[in-house]
């Protein structure tokens, strides 16, 4: 049965990611103001908004997982939560099927909001969806912290070498900021783990490929460089031109042949759009959605779509699309709001525009490197800098708090080395937590 609404329009906007949760925030406030009464409705299969540029840091052991997950609950109270996942659109009849715990619903819509993010792109290489784990949930950021901290405590009592190695051998896949900020994490928490047992952290082996020629492009060469230099000197072996051929699980075998026993890969080599696409039969660019300016879809006036699903022109940059990140989803969750609510006849519609404001990448204990409004910096500025950003760009003042207390806590203690076992590895895998298909 259709859950149709007689009186008041409904927009329905699919998915809490940055770009969804910004535009149900921003469209509740502008619809309030203007005593318009259109019911708001989110469909997300999780409760929570999650603030996925801090994974790395909960891979690491260094935030708790709680703290990167923003209550829709509290941020959200004027929004209709529907929990479940978008399983199938019909445009021309304007409903839309959620799959949940229950039996599946359907919903009817005035106004479509398409922010269904991304998913890890992946590569046919054998052994990868069995033996890797990606960077995009919680369930996975939480299985590669307890996984890696499992192989440690293994290594401990095995009593042969080259599998004692392996064990304490891990390698991450794709050295854009966020692969390498997650390997640099793992090298704390390896450090941290080595220092309490008493043996050297060297004898902890970290592994960064990509087939990219320079770590981190976004930040630009200089940064780069420095980057380079610095995670090299921490004992990181960074080998560019180079990914993986195939993979079981305990040993990688690279693209240039060589052979690296190991037993934690992490798989982070950038992002296509969600799997729902796929389904609408809607024009697509680059894995996205393709839209105008204002964020709508060619053909349907009342159907949006922004963030990492849609490829939105970038009018600072012709002919390019905006790159798929947090910074451009907020942006465009407000534009959406802004939009929507002016085909609702609330307000005036206004092209999206951004201009990039740069990156900040987090590289562990006491560096960073960031280049805000053009400016380069490394070390200690780019610590601040880069610190103080994250908590003040997540969207909810408690999280905010646990976040910043995190940080001091680390400061006067090591970060914490016991596991809970809660996400088992088919939990964390490219299908059971970001639901890419099994046939991709
Ligand atoms: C480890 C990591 C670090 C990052 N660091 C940074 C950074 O420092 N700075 C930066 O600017 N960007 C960063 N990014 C990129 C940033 O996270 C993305 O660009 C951003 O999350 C995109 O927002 P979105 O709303 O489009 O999609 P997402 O945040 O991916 O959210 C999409 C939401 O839609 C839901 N969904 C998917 N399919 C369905 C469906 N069928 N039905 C209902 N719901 C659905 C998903 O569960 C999810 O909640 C990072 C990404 C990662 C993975």
């Amino acid at each position: 049965m259709v859950d149709k609404i007689a009186g008041p329009r409904r927009v329905v906007i699919v998915g809490s990611g940055f770009a969804g949760f910004t535009c149900a925030r921003r469209l509740c406030r502008i619809l309030g103001r203007a005593n318009e009464d259109t019911e708001v409705v989110l469909v997300t299969p999780t409760d929570y908004h999650l603030y996925t540029p801090l994974l790395p840091d909960v891979a690491g052991g260094l935030i708790d997982p709680r703290f990167v997950a923003i209550s829709l609950t509290d941020t959200l109270p004027r929004v209709k939560l529907v929990i479940g996942k978008v399983e199938a659109v019909d445009l021309p009849g304007k409903t839309l099927t959620v799959v949940g715990d229950g039996q599946p619903t359907e919903l009817s819509w005035d106004r479509l909001v398409l922010t269904p993010g991304s998913v890890t792109r992946l590569f046919d290489v054998p052994g990868l969806t069995e033996h890797a784990r990606g960077l995009k949930t919680i369930a996975e950021a939480v299985y590669l912290r307890e996984h890696f901290l499992r192989q440690l405590e293994l290594a401990d009592y095995e009593t042969d070498p080259a599998i004692r190695q392996a064990r304490r051998t891990a390698v991450v896949v794709g050295a854009s900021y966020a692969g390498t900020e997650l390997i640099a994490q793992l090298r704390a928490l390896g450090d941290a783990y080595a220092e309490r047992r008493g043996y050297d952290p060297s004898e902890i082996r970290f592994l960064l490929l990509d087939t990219a020629d320079r770590v981190m492009p976004e930040v630009g060469d200089r940064l780069g460089d420095k980057a380079l230099s610095v995670l090299r000197d921490r004992g990181i072996d960074i080998r560019l031109q180079t990914s993986l051929k195939e993979l079981n699980d305990h040993e990688v075998v690279l693209t240039d042949g060589t052979v690296v026993p190991a037993h934690t890969v992490a798989w982070v080599t950038g992002v296509t759009g969600a799997p729902l696409l796929a389904g609408l039969d809607l024009p697509m660019e680059r894995g996205r959605l393709v839209v105008d300016t204002s964020l709508r879809v060619p053909a349907h006036p009342d159907v949006f779509a922004g963030g990492d699903a849609a490829a939105v022109p970038d009018i600072t940059n012709p002919g390019k699309i905006t790159p798929p990140t947090a910074q451009h989803a907020i942006r465009q969750g407000k534009a959406l709001a802004r939009n929507v609510a002016a085909s609702l006849g609330v307000g005036v519609a206004k092209p999206y525009r951004h201009r990039d404001m740069g990156l900040v990448v987090d590289l562990g204990p006491r560096f960073a490197v960031a280049n805000p409004l053009g400016l380069h910096l490394s070390g200690f500025p780019a610590k601040a800098i880069t610190r103080a950003y994250h908590t003040f760009a997540v969207s909810r003042g408690v999280n905010r708090w646990a976040i910043t207390l995190s940080y001091l806590t680390n400061v006067v203690t090591p970060r914490p080395l016991s596991t809970l076992g809660l996400v088992d590895s088919g939990e964390a895998s490219f299908s059971g937590s970001e639901g890419i298909p099994e046939h991709h």
